[in-house]
């Protein structure tokens, strides 16, 4: 029998589930052991397939605007991005039983956008159009008071109404590199623009990246696993290959290998988004396993203990 070629696998950490997903996972499974299925939830819970698939075999009911849930006294769950202030209004005026897994990091923002505009002041969103967060966001507030910053170029090109009464949010799941270009465009622009002190990227999306930043340089290839249309995983696969891989490819499960994209390659370095379950990081290093000889070895960006309760409603003391 051949023996297998060597290959060292360097894991990024942290990387995979940050305490948002866990909350609006666990949001959606304790709704169906309480109440059975079925458990509709308003858009994917978190941008994960298997997550999704997983969900859904249980009881849960994906769907993207709550006028496709019939009249039910059965829980509906808003997804961890977060939604427009119109979605829990519609869920009241139809007397839905409605659960609010909107991670709270993203709340955070909401209620900054909120409070800038109580001040009067114009609001900037630093963030992709399109993305569920974004599009909640917005949502906050009446149509026009927030404009869509994406590029360094829209940064350069905005024209305030007044220079000196501007303020800036961000989503949570952006590029640090690239925010902090926009941000140093705006505050040049705008020396007196209110925001947070850097920006409102998350400490998931932070160490995931600085992890990936650490490990990019050192190994032949990288896989991010993690979905096209989740934002930090897409994120986490830019910096590799700005960091010097020349394969960074997003996987959302090892049948999207593509094992010619791999030959050659000594060491891999191996990461997850924040919506991605450890279980698919086993299953990829498991397919390498029957190709190579592995070593593995993990390296660590920082340390995360972050823990975010549950919906008041679903909490063990919650009344009955
Ligand atoms: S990536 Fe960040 S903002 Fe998004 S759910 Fe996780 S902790 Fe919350």
């Amino acid at each position: 029998m051949l023996s297998k070629p060597p290959l060292k696998i360097v894991l990024c950490s942290p990387r995979g589930f940050c305490a948002g997903v866990v909350r609006a996972i666990d949001t959606v499974e304790r709704a169906l052991a309480l109440y059975g299925a079925p458990v509709y939830v308003r858009h994917e819970i978190v941008h994960n397939r298997y997550v999704v698939d997983n969900l859904r075999a249980k009881g849960a009911v994906f769907v993207e605007e709550l006028d496709e849930i019939p009249d039910t006294k059965a829980p509906v769950v808003f997804s961890a991005h977060g939604v427009p202030k119109d979605v829990p209004e519609e869920a009241h005026r139809r007397n839905f039983f409605s659960l609010d897994a909107t991670c709270p990091l993203v709340t955070k923002v909401h209620r900054e956008a909120a409070i800038h505009y109580k001040r009067g002041r114009e609001i900037l969103l630093i963030g992709h159009s399109h993305h569920p967060e974004v599009v909640g966001t917005l949502g906050q507030l009446p149509e026009g008071a927030v404009s869509l910053i994406e590029t360094t170029a829209d940064a350069e090109a905005y024209q305030p109404k007044n220079p000196d009464n501007l303020a800036f949010v961000t989503q949570t799941t952006l590029s640090i590199d690239d925010t902090s270009g926009i941000v140093a465009v705006l505050r040049q622009r705008f020396p007196n623009i209110s925001g947070p002190h850097k920006e409102d990227i998350c400490y998931a999306t932070t160490n995931r990246q600085a992890a990936v930043k650490k490990v990019a340089p050192i190994v032949d290839a990288m896989i991010v696993v993690g979905a096209p249309n989740s934002s930090n995983s897409l994120r986490l696969r830019e910096v590799a290959e700005r960091e010097g891989c020349k394969v960074a490819v997003l996987a959302q499960r090892a049948s999207d290998i593509e094992w010619s994209q791999f030959e050659g390659i000594a060491t891999l370095g191996l990461t997850a988004g924040a919506s991605a379950p450890e279980v698919i990081v086993e299953e990829i290093m498991g397919a390498f396993a029957e190709r190579y000889e592995l070593s593995v070895e993990t390296v660590s960006a920082a340390e995360e203990n972050e823990f975010f309760p549950l919906p008041r409603a679903l909490r063990p003391d919650a009344a009955e």
